[in-house]
């Protein structure tokens, strides 16, 4: 296979059988179909005709868990005091402003921010369906499209995690701004869903809002649609304790339970944020092998609590990141958060590996959005990477063969200095290609919602 392209990396954070290593002066060959062709640790300076690369590269992180337009509801959110509750009206306020086109620049805009951070594929957890009081569009997916053609737009991958959302409650009819939300069932959750169309950079998943959000007995529907399509599928879990009073009041069992019991639980499904479980729950979760996606920096944020991450990847579930509400949006925050929050609440250190935490953001990421052929510096891989500097006021210092220590110890988004996502350079020395002026997209963005 012939080199379409072909990049050196100064350092490269590289799979090993015996643990990822950090090697030097690293050629990265991309061939036909934007797929990593050939690496080749230790091969001198970097060649004429190759795109030079320094720092540290790594794959490419997937945000595992998002929802676009609440990053309109930063520093909104921070005035004051307020629950969980309240933050959810302010960020209902936001969702009622939205429209395809409105959507469609904030979406580019944050998906670049997300691509200067080094994200190369985003699950947008998408629940924002249709106009407001329910009304359809005459697409009735056009929310949907336009965060497919933001991803676009933006140079990353997405998988659009279509949500069905039916319920404010334990049967309760959904309310005035949720109206936006239901499709009504399930059956027409998944009638409108099969309509939208995968394409080179995005591809179609599914998500049940919640146990609160999705009636017991539809919650099949959502699994059965995924499970005939073997596609993922994402679904909210115990970010609160009053999640799990209702469904103990409603049902009788927790919500993991619930779920276990509809057969939304297994090796395609996420479960997000499992913050509040009992021991039979982190069981269930383990013996079915479902993902847990993590968003440390939005559970700090809405006063979650720490979820018991540690003790499920030791059951054997994968552990991802999202970075959900984008209160920031820094995947080195989000990885070393793991680690940081496990030594406030047991006064140890050293639960997680540096290693550990940046495959969490790359390969096993990559995998719960269904790009498993993502996430690795290898050969047969899509050729989606990033480079951190290893020369900046944050991670200047220690020796390079440190540089995963670094990463997700030390640097920030602002040390990402390039990125590549199938082959094509996306972010050039810090700049974006595609959004030249992210902040101002941003600003503008969001200023139209007000
Ligand atoms: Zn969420």
């Amino acid at each position: 296979m012939s080199a379409v392209v072909t990049y050196w990396a100064e350092h490269a954070w590289l799979p090993h059988v015996n643990g990822p290593v950090v090697e030097r002066d690293v050629l990265i060959a991309v061939g036909p179909g934007g797929r990593i062709a050939k690496v080749t640790p230790d091969s001198g300076p970097c060649p004429s005709g190759a795109i030079r690369l320094g720092g540290l590269v790594l794959p490419g992180h997937a945000n595992a868990h998002s929802h676009a337009f609440h990053r309109a509801l930063r520093g909104n959110v921070q005035v004051g005091s307020g629950t969980f509750w309240t933050w959810r009206d302010t960020m209902y306020r936001f969702a009622g402003a939205l429209d395809p086109d409105s959507y469609l620049e904030l979406a580019t805009a944050v998906y670049a921010e997300m691509a200067l951070a080094g994200i190369t594929a985003v699950g947008e957890f998408h629940y924002l369906h249709h106009a407001p009081g329910g009304v359809r569009y005459d697409n009735p997916n056009a929310m949907g499209e336009a965060l497919i053609e933001a991803a676009l737009r933006a140079g990353i991958r997405i998988t659009l995690l279509d949500t069905c959302y039916l319920s404010s409650g334990f049967g309760a009819e959904p309310t005035k701004p949720q109206l936006r939300f239901s499709d009504g069932d399930a059956d027409s959750w998944a009638e409108r869903i099969s309509e939208l169309k995968p394409a080179e950079h995005a591809r179609i998943g599914a998500a049940v809002h919640s146990v609160r959000a999705v009636p017991a007995e539809q919650l099949g529907t959502v699994a059965h649609w995924a499970v005939m399509r073997k596609a993922p599928l994402h679904v909210h879990l115990s970010e609160q304790t009053a999640e799990n009073d209702a469904c103990l009041a409603a049902h009788g069992v927790t919500p993991t339970r619930l779920l276990g019991d509809h057969g939304v639980l297994g090796p395609r499904t996420s479960v997000v944020h499992a913050t509040h479980l009992t021991d039979e729950d982190i069981h269930l979760l383990s013996d079915t092998s479902t993902v847990v996606c993590m968003c440390p920096t939005t559970e700090r944020d809405l006063a979650d609590g720490i979820g018991p991450a540690r003790r499920l990847a030791s059951s054997g579930c994968p552990i991802t990141l999202g970075s959900d509400s984008h209160a920031v949006i820094d995947p080195f925050e989000e990885a070393r958060a793991l680690e940081l929050d496990e030594r406030l609440r047991t006064r140890t250190r050293g639960h997680w590996t540096a290693n550990a935490l940046l495959r969490a953001s790359t390969e096993d990421g990559h995998a719960s959005l269904g790009w498993s052929e993502a996430g690795r510096i290898e050969a047969g891989s899509l050729a989606d990477f990033c480079a951190v500097a290893l020369d900046t006021v944050r991670t200047a210092g220690p020796r390079p063969a440190l540089g995963a220590e670094i990463a997700v110890f030390a640097a920030s988004a602002a040390d990402v200095r390039h990125v590549v996502v199938g082959g094509r350079h996306i972010v050039k020395d810090g700049v974006h290609q595609l959004v030249p002026d992210v902040p101002k997209a941003l600003a503008e963005a969001i200023a139209a919602l007000q």
